[in-house]
């Protein structure tokens, strides 16, 4: 019989296994806090339950773990950037952040994506599966284990589409802010999408505090095709809307993201047309030089994407440029994962 990945489980599913296994109700309280306060890795390690009750637990489920293939730190700041292997062969990227206001991390939610945004990494080999939610919590467990400190947020910026795997990121969500566990609270985590319409406005229902980040790039329909695929089911109009909804829903002021990327969606006009569709919304924009991947010839400056900003303020529309952590390390977005497949 295959054994069932604890780790996925939220409260009310672990509790409906353990009433299965003829067990009282409370024994849920005492794994779950195990295995998501203490982050234990072995049932042994479980003392308050019986020996003999570890044991069959032991036969019941397993406790995941992902192995650590690469580890690069940088030597400019404190990010690391993880490779781990899944424990199907498969490859994902995760990215420790150290800011003055604590620790962040960057957690992928698919292997590979299949949304194909030309000037992003993971894109480039297609998509091969889905994460579980024990595989996304895990990337925080085993950075933690190795840091021997505890992250303060997180961001859902790594590797593939949440909202393309939108019920496991939303069953990862429920065990991370679960109080009977860690219990974090959803305002410390981002949720970076390319904008899948329907799932924004589910989102605002079934995550409540988080913030929503809506990669943008361009401000015209014309060139969003052609750089985002994704604009060819969801367009601008359409994106904007459910960000206007997403914040009158929550309360919470939408992000965009937007890579300056030179000769693509840099002028000036680009600039006016952004403050033309972003004027009056309760947003801010983040804006990031593109950061060159080796299969594609976009690449980005500096200094446009300071003087996007300065012309963006002008227009009275908050932006800031995105701090770049690990420059030394190949912290873009599925960069390493790219790199491992290629060298076997
Ligand atoms: N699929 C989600 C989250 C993953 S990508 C999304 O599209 O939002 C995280 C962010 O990095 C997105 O804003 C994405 O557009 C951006 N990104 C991807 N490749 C990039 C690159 N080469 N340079 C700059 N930003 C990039």
């Amino acid at each position: 019989m295959e054994l069932i990945d604890i780790l996925s489980l939220s409260y009310n599913e672990l509790m409906e296994e353990i009433i299965l296994m003829g067990e009282p109700k409370f024994r849920t309280k005492q794994i779950f806090a195990w295995l998501h306060e203490k982050k234990v890795t072995s049932f042994s390690e479980m003392t308050t339950l019986s020996l003999q009750f570890r044991e069959r637990l032991e036969k019941k489920f397993c406790i995941n773990r992902l192995k650590i293939v690469k580890r690069l730190a940088s030597s400019i700041d404190n990010t690391v950037k993880y490779l781990y292997q899944l424990s199907d062969g498969n490859y994902i990227e995760t990215v420790w952040m150290e800011y003055h206001h604590g620790v962040s991390v960057c957690l992928s939610t698919q292997v590979g994506c299949r949304m194909g945004c030309k000037f992003c990494a993971s894109t480039i080999a297609g998509f091969v599966r889905n994460l579980t939610p024990g595989e996304i919590l895990l990337q925080i467990y085993e950075a933690e284990r190795d840091m021997g400190k505890s992250i303060d947020s997180i961001v859902l910026m790594g590797i593939g589409e949440p909202l393309d795997n939108y019920d496991n990121v939303i069953a990862f969500l429920k065990i991370l802010s679960d109080q009977r566990g860690r219990g974090m609270s959803l305002r410390h985590v981002t949720l970076s999408t390319c904008g899948i319409v329907p799932k924004i406005y589910e989102l605002a229902n079934d995550a409540r505090g988080i913030t929503l980040s809506i990669s943008l790039h361009s401000p015209t329909d014309d060139k969003r095709n052609e750089i985002m695929p994704v604009n060819r089911s969801y367009n601008i109009s359409q994106v904007l809307e459910a960000a206007k909804v997403f914040f009158k829903e929550t309360g919470r002021r939408v992000t965009f993201e937007y890579a300056v990327i030179e000769d693509i969606n840099s002028a000036e006009k680009d600039v006016d047309a952004l403050a033309g569709i972003l004027c009056g919304m309760q947003c801010h924009v983040n804006l990031i030089p593109v950061n060159p991947i080796a299969e594609r010839s976009f690449h980005g400056k500096r200094s446009t994407t300071v003087r996007f900003k300065e012309l963006l303020e002008k227009y009275g529309i908050n932006a800031t440029i995105r701090r770049t952590l690990g420059s030394d390390i190949e912290a873009a977005c599925g960069q390493l994962r790219r790199n491992a497949i290629e060298n076997g």
